[in-house]
């Protein structure tokens, strides 16, 4: 294969009544939460379906399948450990990563640094191979809404010497 890979993900969930929101790791303190099998954390589902899509290995689905009762209330970052994990047994590791999250409210700038961080620590890269960037939707549709938070991530991997 290439010395060179890129990987994109995305993910959607549903808000609902509740008292926080959970992205990339960091709790948030919100009037809404994401419906959600696991914690519910976007970034880390966008990330971990980039990586996985780097090396063609598949979706979160297929790793941790919906259907399988150990994964309700699952801590997303050991998806993500687990999707760094294989990018590095097929022999590549991470070069940088770039994430965008859409959310009306609230505003997460100030998270945004815990977010690189957590990213940082997860994938075994430095603070400034990751880059977190967040926007509203201008109001419109679900995300618009507020109805809804969505993330996504694009990956890039190289092979490791
Ligand atoms: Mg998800």
């Amino acid at each position: 294969m290439s010395d060179y890979r890129i990987g994109y993900g995305e993910d959607i969930h549903r808000l609902i009544e509740g008292d926080h929101l959970l992205l990339a790791g960091v709790r948030i303190p919100f009037g809404k939460t994401a419906l959600a099998h696991s914690d519910g954390d976007v970034v880390y589902h966008a990330v971990a379906d980039a990586l996985l899509g780097s090396l063609a290995l598949g979706d979160i689905g297929e790793l941790f399948p919906p259907s399988d009762k150990k994964t309700v209330g699952l801590d997303s970052a050991l998806i993500v450990k687990k999707a760094v994990n294989l990018v590095g047994e097929n022999g590549y590791r991470v070069t940088n990563i770039d994430v965008v999250i859409q959310l009306e409210r609230p505003n997460v700038a100030s998270y945004k640094a815990a977010m690189r961080s957590n990213l940082a620590n997860l994938l075994g890269v430095s603070l400034g191979a990751v880059s977190v960037k967040a926007g509203t939707n201008e109001g419109l549709d679900a995300i618009g809404k507020g109805e809804a938070v969505k993330a996504v991530a694009v990956v890039l991997v190289e092979k490791a010497q």
